[in-house]
């Protein structure tokens, strides 16, 4: 494939931690508006992935490009810049804060992150934050304190504070963990929404919720990309049945 033909092109990623290699020589491709869900057992190498993709780790070999342009040398906060949202398992919202707030300081601003509270409420702010909280369940809930909220209604928050950025690539880690069944039917009517506007690339283990939500699904094991496909086709991969049966 040519990298500069997909919105996200991982070519050759390998990641070794003393000699391990946590990611081995993976590539994968993600096209605009994809929904692409990583899965694989523990310890393959997932959310390792997601660590190299938004600079929290760096690669020992290979490239990540985005938009064409290469990540792999760029800073966290670059990557953000670059249009990368990153979501991780737990909620890092400001629970002292209301909903209003918390998307509110998440709005982009340059540098002054911390100083956002200070600024004005202009109006492209507050419609951009009505938007993002009606999108994310939560209209009704402006003004309540995020520390209230059920643990679902968190994980929305934190992906509007996300949204509210407009990244052209948003990554999720176990969106659905801990959530009601209800929930999750609501989490999938919301990636589905917002996959309309840019790609989305999960870690889920709940396969049940992968079924529902992939557009394609990218297995991996042991850092090496074993199966990738719709669901339909991974889930009768005999090497992914070996995989999640034999261990
Ligand atoms: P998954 O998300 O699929 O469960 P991880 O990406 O968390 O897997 O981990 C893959 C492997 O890499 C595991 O064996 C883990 O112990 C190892 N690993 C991950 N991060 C580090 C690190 N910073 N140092 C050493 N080993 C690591």
């Amino acid at each position: 494939p040519n990298a500069t033909d997909f919105l996200l092109a991982v070519e050759d990623l390998t990641v070794s931690f003393d000699g391990f290699k946590a990611v081995d020589n993976l590539s994968f491709y993600v096209d605009e508006n994809e929904l692409r869900v990583i899965i694989g057992p523990n310890g393959a190498g997932k959310t390792t992935v997601l660590d190299l993709i938004c600079g929290r780790t760096r690669a020992t070999a290979g490239s990540i490009r985005f938009r064409g342009r290469e990540l792999t040398a760029l800073r966290e906060y670059e990557i953000v810049r670059a249009g990368v949202g990153r979501k991780f398992q737990n909620p890092s919202i400001y629970e002292d804060l209301t909903v209003f707030e918390n998307l509110e300081i998440s709005f982009p601003r340059g540098r002054s992150v911390f100083g956002a509270l200070a600024f004005k409420r202009d109006a492209e702010v507050i419609e951009r934050v009505e938007a993002v909280a009606e999108s994310i369940f939560l209209a009704d809930q402006l003004n309540r304190r995020a520390e209230l909220l059920s643990h679902g209604q968190k994980q929305w928050l934190e992906i509007g504070m996300l949204l509210i950025q407009q990244p052209d690539l948003l990554m999720l880690d176990e969106p659905v963990a801990g959530m009601s069944v209800a929930e999750r039917v609501k989490t999938a009517e919301l990636l589905h929404r917002i996959c309309a506007d840019r790609a989305v690339l999960v870690i889920e283990h709940d396969m049940k919720f992968v079924e529902d939500i992939a557009h394609k699904v990218t297995v991996l094991h042991q850092g090496k990309r074993l199966s990738e496909g719709p669901m339909h086709a991974v889930k009768t991969d005999p090497k992914v049945i070996e995989v999640y049966l034999g261990h």
